[in-house]
């Protein structure tokens, strides 16, 4: 009964177990002291905390507006195609089948970009007149032949009642010393800027050699006022004695606007030049 009224009430604890009573009370009663305390502080610490919690658990930020992000800066790549030159768009598959080969690196000086590959001229009658090989030129001088063989070539050939079917190429680009000598200046050869030439072909099969003395002589003369006005030099027999098979064109620039056209457009039985000492390999 004593024990029902000390829990119905909060009074202090009467337990009659002799001196331990006042101990046990003052334990329960510092226990309920502290209880309340930490009650009271667990309320406001958790009222604190969930406070600070809710202070610092960040609130959604507002959804930013679609921004249009910057398309990243071009960057120059090798393996981007050059730009076309002037030379490139003029020169069109109307007139000529050319593709576009990648600048040629070296050795030494012989670096050409804006390269072509010239496998055939048309004329302007739809004609096909094929380069034999195709030959590996810059773009200005593969202009400046196919110019040539579509006004001039191609006209003077007629004279033969046939058309033409190709023009011979005995050398185009070549990396080397002028006349093959080593320790010469570059040739034009070896900046894709020249093209040595032997024969010409009609579509009957006939061959014409440029520099053969037994071959219409009209058709020779006209080739060679032609090539001298198209090229800035012509070297044929007679000239050094280097091309005496072949005629050399090509559009070197020099000092003055200098031009070279030495071609003795022969007849049979002329003596020719004497050849100098012979040349490494078999040269043009
Ligand atoms: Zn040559």
């Amino acid at each position: 009964m004593q024990e029902r009224t000390l829990f119905a009430c909060a009074g202090p604890v009467a337990v009659p177990i002799g001196p331990y009573n006042v101990v046990i009370r003052a334990h329960i009663e510092t226990v309920k002291l502290l209880s309340a305390l930490l009650a009271l502080l667990a309320f406001f610490g958790f009222a604190t905390c969930g406070f600070a919690a809710a202070k610092r658990v960040p609130l959604p930020r507002p959804r930013p507006a679609e921004i249009a992000r910057p398309e990243p800066p071009a960057e120059a790549s090798a393996e981007e195609p050059a730009p076309s030159s002037a030379c490139r768009l003029r020169l069109t598959a109307e007139l000529a089948v050319a593709p576009s080969l990648p600048a040629l690196i070296g050795p030494g000086e012989c670096n050409v970009e804006d390269v072509v590959r010239l496998e055939a001229v048309w004329l302007a009658d739809r004609t096909r007149v094929a380069v034999t090989p195709p030959a590996i030129l810059r773009c200005s001088f593969a202009e400046a032949i196919v110019q040539w063989v579509r006004e001039d070539l191609a006209p003077a050939v007629r004279a033969f009642g046939r058309p033409l079917k190709s023009v011979d190429n005995y050398a185009a680009y070549d990396c080397r010393g002028r006349n093959r000598i080593i320790g010469a200046k570059l040739s034009e050869h070896g900046k894709a800027n020249a093209l040595d030439v032997r024969s010409v072909k009609l579509a009957s099969g006939s061959v014409i050699e440029l520099t053969d003395p037994a071959a219409d002589k009209d058709f020779r003369e006209r080739v060679r006022k032609s090539t001298c006005v198209r090229f800035t030099t012509v070297l044929g027999p007679g000239s050094d004695g280097y091309h005496e098979n072949h005629v050399h064109v090509d559009l070197a620039e020099r000092a003055g606007g200098h031009r070279m056209c030495q071609w003795d457009v022969r007849e049979p039985g002329e003596e020719a030049v004497p050849l100098p000492p012979p040349r490494p390999a078999a040269a043009p």
